[in-house]
């Protein structure tokens, strides 16, 4: 193995394996690693439907080699910090040298934060649409769901996808309706945000959604015990009104959504800045001490929602801004905080919401995007997957 690569990217993720492709199409002759111990690549946007009885699983997952960009060299291993004095990456079995180096090693699940979580997730009617073993699961509760109390839970941290902690709620609520339970279910959605959406142009066709299915809400509050086979969860308030308040709630099936931070590798590496993931610049995407260094997906330090749909809108900035580098020149390249998320309402009901760091819309479609359609639920459930293994993987969107 060589001990000194052009470009080194630090996780073959959606961020990862796109930058990589995009960089290749620009210049066949880079000589690019991706440090990545998974086997497994996953499409986890859809696991939302997934967890709602609309997608299978097994649609959401492929082999990492096969969506390895041609001409990338794979190392399988795992990185454990950085040294950016020297440029080297540290590695599980020794260290890598680099020119540039690319950090996008997503998001980690904290789900031992949550007392009591991790022995009884995936059983005692506890769900998460969080992970791939877990999210068919959820399904599962729904049918098993004959009444009672449905809590959906959204903790105080980042997460990715800001929406998925409430989609799979509504999509509960519709599959309640459908099956005539809608009147005996109790649904209550219990989160560590202090509303229900940032952007208010969204947030008022929520709200409404809400009201339809008699939905409770109940904000700044964290999860901190789940008793699975007592089926009882604990919240602790944070907010002016409810500070230290505890909330013993009985369910008959919860969806929890664990505590989110940045990797631990990153958190305590020269790397990070004061919150933990890697401080770089809004605009270039380039580290504010490291001249040598970008990031960009879910790891990286920026002030939006983190989806893979903000992935396709800062790839191409990344790509642009390191080349300028490599060029001697200054990047070129701003990103403007784009981001999206799909809200599902239902089945065959989506709310595009897309909007930039100051939450304002920025808006793809030429008609009003706050309102429930059926083709934005297509472009969710039947074009967006084909165009992530396609196109977004391969570098062409
Ligand atoms: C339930 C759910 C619903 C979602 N819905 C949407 C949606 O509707 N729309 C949307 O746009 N986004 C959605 N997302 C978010 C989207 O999936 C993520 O934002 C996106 O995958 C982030 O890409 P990433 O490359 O930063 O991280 P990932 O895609 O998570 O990849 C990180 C990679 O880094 C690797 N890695 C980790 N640690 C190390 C290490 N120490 N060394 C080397 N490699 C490492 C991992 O093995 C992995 O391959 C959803 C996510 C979930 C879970």
């Amino acid at each position: 193995m060589k001990n000194h690569y052009q470009i080194v990217i630090i996780g073959g993720g959606n961020a990862g394996i796109s930058v990589a492709a995009q960089l290749l199409r620009k210049n066949r002759k880079l000589d690019i690693a991706i440090v990545d111990a998974a086997d497994k690549h996953y499409y986890q946007p859809a696991w939302t439907l997934v967890g709602g009885g609309a997608f299978d699983i097994q649609e959401t997952v492929r082999e990492e080699a096969e969506v390895m960009p041609k001409g990338v060299s794979w190392l399988k291993t795992k990185a454990t910090g950085f040294d950016p004095e020297s440029n080297k990456v540290l590695l599980e079995d020794g260290e890598l040298g680099y020119d540039y180096l690319i950090v996008s090693p997503g998001i980690q699940l904290n789900w031992s934060a949550i007392k009591g979580l991790p022995e009884t997730l995936g059983k005692n009617n506890v769900c998460s649409n969080y992970s791939f073993e877990t999210a068919p699961y959820t399904y599962e509760c729904l049918k098993n769901f004959k009444g009672g109390k449905a809590i959906f839970h959204n903790p105080s941290t980042p997460v990715k996808c800001g929406g998925a902690p409430h989609k799979i709620m509504y999509l509960a609520a519709d599959y309640f309706r459908k099956n005539g339970l809608l009147p005996k279910a109790d649904i209550q959605y219990w989160s560590g945000a202090g509303k229900l959406f940032a952007v208010p142009h969204y947030e008022k066709t929520l709200l409404n959604v809400c009201k339809r299915s008699n939905i409770k809400l109940n904000f700044n509050v964290n999860l901190t015990e789940i008793d699975g086979p007592n089926k009882k969860a604990t919240f602790v308030g944070f907010g002016e009104d409810n500070k230290d308040q505890v909330y013993e709630v009985e369910f008959d099936m919860i969806h929890v959504t664990p505590p989110q931070s940045a990797p631990d590798f990153v958190r305590t590496s020269p790397l990070a800045n004061a919150a933990g993931w890697v401080d770089v610049d809004k605009g270039t995407l380039r580290h504010v001490r490291y001249g040598n260094i970008f990031s960009l997906g879910d790891a990286a330090g920026l002030p939006i929602s983190k989806t893979g749909a903000a992935i396709r809108k800062q790839a191409p900035v990344l790509v642009q801004n390191i080349i300028d580098v490599m060029n001697g020149q200054q990047p070129s390249a701003q990103y403007l905080g784009y981001t999206s998320c799909p809200l599902v309402t239902g089945y065959g009901k989506l709310v595009l919401a897309e909007f930039d760091y100051n939450n304002t819309p920025m808006e793809t479609f030429p008609f009003d995007q706050s309102k429930e359609r059926w083709t934005m639920y297509q472009l969710k459930k039947q074009v967006l997957p084909r165009m992530y293994w396609s196109a977004i993987l391969k570098g062409l969107a």
